[in-house]
């Protein structure tokens, strides 16, 4: 199994390797060379199994050489055993044809631990067997910090350094970050908003002598494992729903476009999905780049579910790959119109290939509360705000297919939007209330690449 970037310039690489390195050497992003199919049985065959044995059989595939299946397995359990539910995934009903994946269970209370918690141990293990040490620089809009905190912190081959917006996470969020005492663990507060910090990661990752000097390597949704992590949970929910011998849509809240590119993927493996809808706060490039082909940005307006106030989005340009035909001169081309100008518009053609996978609908502030308010008051379940505009936009797509949206946070994450709208004050589960109480450790640092980059050869262990 090699990866191969979507913009056709840097070598193919095997799954461990594309992994520990994240971004490809020629700015694009690492997929698999060809997507390997499940049939009809082998899906059947993941009925009433384990998560774990459900997560081995659709990964598998997918790892190569990179480790034998007893060390994946290994890897797998270790993953996650620290979920707080059994099922790790668990379906709840909403409606009569529309349920929710409860994707918040994992230690940070976010989807991110799905794939994070794993990644962390593919990566302990490859770093271990190789006596390499890495660098890992994430940027955050809040729960993708706080997750590869919690996998990567204490673990002896890796520094971590996660670039947040000062100011602009929940307090939850800023104290999942700060609070941890591991040395290996550095919060940086950065002047600016998510693109910035995103910004000046992809800067470090092509300044090619630092990345080499510090031995970079990413975790953000950038990287590949994470999303073949979220392939998983789609196969899961949607045979326990009756798949393979019936269709399932999905609607997921999307911002870095990781998540839902998961469910693709799982879709190009052979799992009937009929639809899968993206779902958009304020903050709607993707929405409207399905609506009208046009890719611009516009500057991003801070909203009550803040994990998704993205303008650029990252994996946009895997889905890109595969509508261009997988032509990385083309995709190399739109990406340079986006840095240089701020958007592109997608051909006719590609267009066309991307409407066939994907349907959207954006979600304004207020139907966000609307909806955690009015869920309440008829199910009793209470919505996260990023759930909520899945949850809205899910409503919108209903047909005769059973529609599964994921919910991809815990409520008790974003306390204050969620009381604002049902009254009620989420409460955070027991292990998680002494972080309220522990001091903060953080670095406020300037939107500055050279700054960036000399704090982080100063910090790092040597
Ligand atoms: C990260 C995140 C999202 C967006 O996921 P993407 O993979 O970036 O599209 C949505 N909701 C929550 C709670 C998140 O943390």
């Amino acid at each position: 199994m090699r990866y191969i970037s979507t913009r056709g310039q840097a070598p193919a690489l095997s799954f461990d390797e594309a992994m520990l390195t994240g971004l490809a050497r020629d700015g694009g992003l690492y997929v698999p060379e060809t997507v390997p199919q499940m049939s009809a049985e082998e899906i059947a065959g993941l009925a009433g199994l384990s998560y774990e044995e459900a997560a081995f059989r659709v990964m598998r595939p997918f790892i190569g050489e990179a480790f034998t299946d007893d060390e994946f397995r290994g890897i797998i359990a270790r993953a996650y055993e620290g979920f707080r539910h059994e099922a790790r995934a668990p379906l709840v009903q909403l409606g009569p044809n529309h349920f929710l994946l409860e994707l918040f269970h994992g230690p940070t209370l976010a989807f991110k631990d799905f794939a994070m918690q794993l990644i962390g141990q593919l990566f302990q293990t490859a770093l271990a067997r190789e006596g390499k040490r890495v660098t890992i620089v994430g940027a955050t809009s809040g729960d993708t910090g706080s997750a590869a905190i919690e996998a990567f912190r204490g673990l002896s081959n890796v520094d971590v350094f996660i670039l947040y917006p000062h100011g602009r996470v929940s307090e939850i969020q800023r104290r999942q970050m700060t609070t941890p005492e591991d040395s290996n663990v550095h919060a940086l507060a950065l002047a600016g908003d998510f693109d910035d910090c995103q910004a000046r990661l992809k800067d470090m990752f092509n300044h090619f002598e630092f990345r080499d000097a510090v031995g970079l390597a990413g975790v953000n949704s950038i990287n590949w494992a994470r999303v073949l992590a979220q392939v998983v949970y789609y196969f899961t929910s949607a045979v326990s729903l009756g798949a393979p011998h019936r269709k399932v849509s999905f609607t997921v809240p999307t911002g870095n476009f990781g998540d839902i590119f998961a469910g693709y993927i799982a879709k190009r493996m052979g799992l009937p999905i009929e639809k899968l809808v993206i779902a958009t706060n304020q903050n709607d490039i993707l929405h409207r780049c399905l609506s009208t082909g046009e890719y611009a940005t516009d500057g991003v307006k801070p909203s009550i579910s803040p994990s998704m106030d993205i303008q650029v989005s990252s994996n946009f340009e895997r889905a890109l790959f595969d509508a261009y035909g997988r032509d990385g001169a083309a995709v190399a081309q739109l990406m340079d119109e986006l840095k240089s100008g701020g958007g592109f518009t997608v051909s006719q053609g590609a267009l066309q290939a991307l409407r066939e996978n994907f349907a959207s609908g954006r979600v304004s502030e207020d139907e966000t509360r609307e909806t955690i308010a009015g869920m309440h008051a008829r199910t009793g379940e209470v919505l996260c705000p990023h759930s909520a505009v899945g949850v809205r936009v899910a409503e919108a797509h209903q047909g005769p297919t059973p529609m599964i949206t994921l919910a991809t946070a815990h409520p008790a994450k974003f306390p204050d939007a969620v009381e604002a709208a049902t009254g009620l004050h989420p409460e955070l589960p027991a292990h998680m209330s002494a972080i309220l109480e522990k001091p903060e450790r953080v670095t406020e640092v300037p939107n500055d690449l050279s700054a960036l980059e000399a704090l982080i050869h100063e910090r790092r262990a040597q």
